[in-house]
């Protein structure tokens, strides 16, 4: 059979399986996840080398045909949104009957979706792709290294591919799929997220053997452009940023079994001149309070109790739909939803910080006492060079706002040191605000100049030894902070999700309402994903010692 055929009857066979699944009236992600044998809430993550199970009606010949289409590997780089848009990127792929494998050797398909925030960042995905190039995949030989990719996938099934590519050795056609015909035999490459977006087409001249290239403002085209690859293409590009559409899939492949991330907003608006993200993702968008908590009540459903919302400004969301609602009451609402404990978001812009917000926090237990606002320096004057649209004083008087909040609220930041012009003075003001604040967290970066921003232009660059210099004693100064920050919540109990367990006997992790990290002993029957109190015995810079005596406290 012609593979254009194949690839016709393929898709409407795919269609059909997801139809089949969502008559299960079940929620999206566990539809995927049981046809994949991915992650279940509660269960460990399973490998994705198992047979689609029969009891969801898939016939063995919708079977066969979903076998065809081959494997993917996709790997993460950058924050929080990245990661969530790889979770939708792979629904988008297994819901085209690809399946996700843990190692490059295994793969048909191989993503990276990149980040470029920083120059660090970019040049880790050129040296990444550098390591694909068609020399380094010779003859009947395939690269063997493994890579984390986000810990799922099913590396099992990956030796099979691998032995099969063998027998074919390369340059051959492969009688198991399109993908690698449509290369010559060799995997189809693709650099996804803010990397692609800011270099273009531009990678295909450093990296040849590239395939496909996608900013995250287009990733609504990605069906369609592996569909191009699919059929033959060997460079397609996805890279409009000029849109007023959302990333929203019926499908998400999610990674985290405890906590499922939902982007709200994309792109920004605010223009930071040291900023690559206006440029890599677009203009502000936001999605339908509607559908946020459809969505929110189908993880509920799914067995989700912590939701995060996220966006690069999140708290400039701004309803499209009639109902308007303000983020404050996006927050109450999703807290409200049955079965859902705690609500997070990330990250907030000070500008658009209001009191509504700590209301929002005060009032409603399950939205998570946690604020993380990036301050990015403590001197009105550089913030001004930022253009970050706030002085210190105003940001200030946001904390101040939180600081008077019935909960205590945990506040972290992110700060940049070395921006162009940053005076010792400036940098001393930067010192004296984080003691000021008393942040329990912060993140801090040197500034690194990137491509298509204002500050690329900027004179008066601080060098590097000195950035480094400044950069040690912040973080040295804010260690100090969380240290004594967290002495402070000696003697008392928090409520903590089970996240992780040890290798020794007895030992527990997971995270606080206010997103700190709590290690502890127990004896009790708790398991992953329960609730329970620990009682905090030890602190250290950066997570909480303590001991349960319970078990699981019971969930609402
Ligand atoms: S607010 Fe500024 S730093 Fe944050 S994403 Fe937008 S432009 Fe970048």
């Amino acid at each position: 059979m012609e593979w254009a055929e194949r690839l016709r009857q393929g898709a409407a066979l795919q269609k059909k399986a997801c139809g089949k699944v969502r008559d299960m009236g079940n929620p999206f992600d566990v539809r995927l996840e049981r046809l994949t044998g991915t992650a279940v809430r509660g269960l460990p993550v399973r490998s994705t080398s198992q047979e689609l199970p029969g009891q969801l009606g898939i016939t063995p010949p919708l079977q066969e045909e979903i076998r065809k289409r081959g494997t993917f590997y996709l790997e993460t780089f950058g924050c929080q949104m990245n990661e969530h848009d790889s979770e939708k990127v792979a629904g988008v792929l297994l819901a085209r009957g690809y399946r996700q494998v843990e190692t490059m050797d295994a793969a048909d398909v191989i993503l990276y979706n990149t980040c470029s925030i920083r120059e660090k960042a970019a040049q880790k995905v050129f040296s990444r792709l550098g390591e694909l190039r068609p020399e380094d995949w010779p003859g009947n030989h395939r690269r063997s290294a493994a890579r984390p990719t986000n810990g799922n996938g099913g590396a099992n099934e990956g030796v099979e591919w691998s032995e099969s590519w063998v027998r074919q050795g390369f340059g051959g056609q492969r009688e198991n799929g399109p993908c690698k015909s449509a290369t010559h035999g060799r995997p189809i490459i693709g650099v996804l997220g803010c990397l692609a977006q800011q270099e273009g087409e531009e990678i295909f001249e450093r990296a040849p053997w590239v395939n496909l290239v996608c900013g995250s403002a287009s990733y609504r085209k990605l069906p369609q452009l592996i569909e191009e690859l699919e059929t033959g293409n060997r460079r397609v590009t996805g890279l409009e940023t000029d849109t007023d559409e959302t990333f929203e899939t019926e499908i998400t492949r999610r990674d985290n079994p405890w906590r499922a991330y939902l982007t709200i907003i994309e792109g920004c608006d605010k223009a930071c001149s040291y900023c690559v993200v206006p440029f890599t993702r677009g203009p502000e968008r936001s999605r339908a309070s509607g559908s946020i908590l459809q969505e929110v009540r189908q993880l509920a459903a799914a067995g989700y109790s912590e939701v995060q919302l996220l966006g690069q400004t999140v708290n400039s969301y701004a309803d499209p739909s009639g109902r308007k609602m303000r983020f404050s009451e996006l927050l109450v609402a999703a807290a409200e939803v049955q079965g859902i404990r705690r609500v997070r978001f990330t990250t907030s812009h000070p500008r658009d910080f209001g009191t509504d917000i700590v209301e929002a926090i005060e009032a409603v237990p399950g939205i998570c006492e946690h604020v993380h606002l990036p301050v990015q320096s403590g001197s009105t004057a550089v913030l001004q060079a930022m253009a970050r649209t706030y002085t210190r004083d105003e940001y200030l008087e946001k904390i101040a706002m939180m600081r008077a909040a019935k909960r205590e609220i945990s506040i972290t930041t992110d700060i940049i040191v070395g921006f162009p012009g940053e005076t010792d003075k400036d940098f001393e003001e930067t010192l004296s605000l984080l003691d000021a604040v008393q942040y329990d967290g912060a993140f801090s970066f040197k500034y690194s100049p990137r491509p298509n921003t204002p500050s690329l232009k900027m004179e008066d660059a601080i060098p590097e030894e000195e950035k480094s210099r400044r950069l040690a004693i912040l973080i040295e100064r804010q260690r100090e902070i969380q240290r004594a920050r967290n002495e402070r919540l000696v003697g008392k109990a928090f409520e903590v999700l089970v996240e992780g367990k040890s290798r020794r006997e007895n030992q527990w992790s997971g995270h606080t309402s206010a997103n700190r990290v709590m290690n502890f002993t127990s004896q009790g029957e708790e398991s992953l994903g329960d609730y329970v109190q620990v009682k905090v015995t030890g602190a250290t810079p950066n997570s909480l010692v303590g001991i349960c005596h319970g078990g699981a406290v019971g969930t609402e």
